[in-house]
């Protein structure tokens, strides 16, 4: 049966960068939704007269127990319908309608195997919110490497979180890429930094394909295709090792 459709309404805007913001959707007075960190909603939002061409999907960025307001991470996209409609006309009260929790882009349960997650953008947005649900609940986990590309240092999403995170969940890695910073210094940086994309950190540090590593991707097309193809066909990695969320 689909997932039952909710009526919430926008309850905070943060702007983080002039192209990524943070919205959040509160629930319907006395509702929560049950979710798995990793998987996301689907919005029907006011942009076009037919419905398929209404409905757009976003991950939920918040922990599962935060359920009775939901985070989500968005980017504009030049062009784009929902872009246009979130960053020009949204505004705390706005009525969401979205329907879900939907997807498998979630952890084992119990996390028994290494785990790599390399994402773009507002493709951390699942990341977030499965480091977020093992840090709070404590629970048993191997390691964890999250690397992460964006354009520049200000677009380092949740950087005070996953700094946090480096100091208190055990054997948690997080790597950046920074495409365009043109003036990078990575020593002024408590992480490790690079310039460039994501691709040459994991391609270095798990040359070795191991059955006891799993690689999860999020982000947008070119990154997941050269990511699935440079693990898969260049180093080696079983399909089921490679788990991903293709945001368009
Ligand atoms: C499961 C799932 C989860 C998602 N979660 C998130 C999320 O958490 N945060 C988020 O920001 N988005 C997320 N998305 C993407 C989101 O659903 C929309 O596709 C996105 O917001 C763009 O919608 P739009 O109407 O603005 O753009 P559209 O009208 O659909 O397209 C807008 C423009 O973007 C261009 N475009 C299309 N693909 C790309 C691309 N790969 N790179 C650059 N430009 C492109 C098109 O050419 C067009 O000009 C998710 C998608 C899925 C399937």
């Amino acid at each position: 049966m689909p997932a039952p459709w909710y009526e919430g309404h926008i309850s905070r805007i943060e702007k983080v960068t002039a192209a990524t913001w943070r919205f959040w959707v509160a629930m319907p007075e006395g509702q929560c939704l049950d979710f798995r960190a990793g998987q996301f909603v689907t919005m029907d939002l006011p942009i076009h007269e037919r419905k398929v061409k209404r409905w757009r999907s976003y991950s939920i960025a918040s922990p599962p127990h935060q359920n009775r307001e939901l985070e989500f991470c968005i980017v504009r996209l030049e062009g784009g319908a929902a872009s246009q409609y979130f960053f020009e006309e949204v505004e705390v009260g706005t009525p969401i309608r979205f329907r879900g929790p939907s997807g498998k882009f979630v952890l084992p349960e119990p996390v028994d195997r290494d785990l790599v997650f390399i994402c773009t953008g507002t493709g951390v947005a699942p990341f977030r919110s499965m480091l977020t649900d093992l840090h709070h609940h404590r629970k048993a986990h191997r390691r964890i490497h999250l690397i992460f590309g964006t354009r520049y240092a200000e677009g380092i999403l949740y950087r005070d979180e996953f700094e946090q995170l480096l100091r208190e969940l055990p054997d948690f890695r997080y790597s950046v890429a920074l495409s365009r910073e043109p003036d990078l210094q990575p020593e002024t940086f408590p992480f490790p930094v690079r310039r460039g994309y994501v691709h040459p950190w994991y391609l270095q540090e798990y040359a070795s394909p191991r059955p006891d590593i799993d690689f999860y991707l999020c982000g947008w097309r070119n990154m997941i295709d050269e990511a699935l193809d440079h693990l898969s066909v260049r180093l080696g990695y079983e399909k089921t090792q490679i788990h991903f969320e293709l945001y368009g």
